[in-house]
């Protein structure tokens, strides 16, 4: 399994920053989002979009993130501009990630210096500095070569059909109509 584990949450400040992490890791390809702090408002975005759109994706709050990263039985890959090029680190990680669980770790605003310690991995996507949700979704997307872009969803309330303009979505629980187009973000 692939474990993202989201650190320094600021009530407030970071609840859609927050809350994209977590959708970002369920969309591609994660099995769980763990939110360190008070972040009951991320949990509940992400918990609903799993239950209308489906999985399984588990997302968890968390006071503090140490037990989680010392007592880690797997690898560690913490996502940095401080770290090796993502192009470097790739193949190995992958290789890893056959036999064991990973945990990727994105931070917020100053990550503290056992964080890097504890990862197996300090990694860059770029050394430039950017986002925590856009440097999830490359690492995801390099983990996985894409294949997370054509996954199964179990459990959904909504299906949405691809078009080439408008919106279609179909629903589960109504079984008479079989599917309407509605509005949704
Ligand atoms: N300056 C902060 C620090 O010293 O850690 C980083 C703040 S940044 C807004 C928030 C998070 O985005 C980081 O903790 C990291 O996980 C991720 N991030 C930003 N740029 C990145 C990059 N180039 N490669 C990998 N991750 C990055």
């Amino acid at each position: 399994p692939v474990w993202v584990l989201r650190l320094g949450h600021r009530p407030g400040r970071d609840e859609r920053m927050s809350t994209h992490v977590g959708l970002t890791a369920r969309a591609l390809g994660a099995d769980r989002v763990i939110f360190a702090g008070s972040a009951d408002g991320p949990r509940e975005t992400v918990t609903d979009i799993t239950e209308r759109f489906g999985g399984p994706f588990d997302v968890e709050v968390r006071e503090s993130y140490r037990p989680l990263l010392g007592g880690w039985d797997g690898r560690i890959v913490h996502l940095t501009m401080y770290g090796l090029p993502i192009e470097d680190c790739a193949p190995a990680i992958r290789t890893a990630h056959r036999s064991e669980p990973l945990l990727v770790v994105v931070g917020a605003e100053k990550v503290a210096g056992e964080v890097y310690d504890a990862a197996d991995w300090n990694v860059g996507v770029t050394n430039q500095p950017h986002s925590e949700v856009a440097s999830l979704a490359v690492f995801l997307d390099r983990l996985f070569e894409g294949r997370e872009l054509d996954r199964e969803w179990e459990e959904a309330d909504r299906t949405v059909i691809p078009q080439e303009r408008g919106k279609r979505v179909v629903k589960s629980d109504e079984p008479s109509t079989g599917e309407r187009t509605e509005r949704s973000e």
